[in-house]
């Protein structure tokens, strides 16, 4: 017996973007059914977002999709502006996936050994740039279950790349956007997956990337992990973990 998709809410069938969804994400998003009061919600705070950041976007500095993976890769336990600063000596010395498959040992780990954690870093992206090369012709797929596919990428790099290198619609789940989520209410779920089809099902396609970039810039900014500035939060009326300052 075959299993049919689950019809997707209003907001999500009148998207422009839904087919460009990728199919995982439609089934998940599709089969959850948040009340209107959460959507209006969630509308209103991602509206907030983007009067108070309306040019969130990729932090990383890249020219193609293959360099924003790998550093997609540097950026773990590491901030944007390190990597910034390490990449363009890196994008100079190698320039394709076979460059890197083949880069000698020890000469990629000096090149960013700043970023910290070098060694594993080093290792995914000479992984992830042979399975590139293997199976892919060097050149990156767009596609997500293609995408999972490459050593070291997880649904949270591959929707980065999706976002930002091929402008499709996706929710990377990164610290900042769990712990937001979470203390605003629009997410009781735990892990990033859940956590990507819950935003999801809350906010059309359209408003996705942008959602995700502008919250990451609000807990650097105001949402911070320990001491979050309520005061200083323009999404307060709307939080209900708003603590009293
Ligand atoms: S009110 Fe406080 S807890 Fe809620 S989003 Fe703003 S800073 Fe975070």
């Amino acid at each position: 017996m075959t299993t049919r998709n689950p019809r997707p809410s209003a907001i999500h069938a009148n998207s422009p973007l839904w087919e460009k969804v990728d199919e995982r994400a439609q089934k998940e998003v599709a089969s959850r059914k948040p009340p209107k009061a959460l959507r209006d919600r969630a509308t209103r705070i991602a509206d907030l977002l983007a009067e108070e950041f309306p040019e969130a976007t990729c932090a990383l500095n890249f020219s193609n999709p293959f360099e924003l993976i790998v550093a997609t890769i540097l950026s773990a336990q590491c901030t944007d502006e390190r990597v910034n600063k390490v990449t363009p000596d890196l994008f100079k010395k190698y320039r394709t996936p076979a460059e890197y498959a083949a880069a000698p040992p020890g000469e990629l780990e000096k090149l960013i050994h700043s970023t910290g954690f070098y060694n594993n870093k080093a290792k995914a992206i000479r992984a992830m740039a042979r399975s590139v090369v293997d199976n892919f012709d060097g050149e990156i797929p767009s596609e997500m279950e293609n995408l999972l596919t490459l050593r070291g990428a997880a649904r949270k790099t591959a929707n980065v790349v999706r976002m930002h290198a091929f402008g499709l619609p996706g929710i990377s789940v990164d610290t900042h956007l769990s712990r937001i989520t979470q203390r605003l209410g629009l997410t009781d779920s735990t892990t990033p997956e859940k956590i990507e089809f819950d935003i999801g099902a809350l906010l059309p396609p359209e408003r996705w990337t942008h959602f995700a970039n502008s919250i990451i810039l609000h807990g650097r900014k105001t949402c911070k992990a320990r001491k979050p500035l309520c005061g200083q939060c323009a999404l307060a009326p709307h939080c209900p973990s708003v603590e009293e300052q």
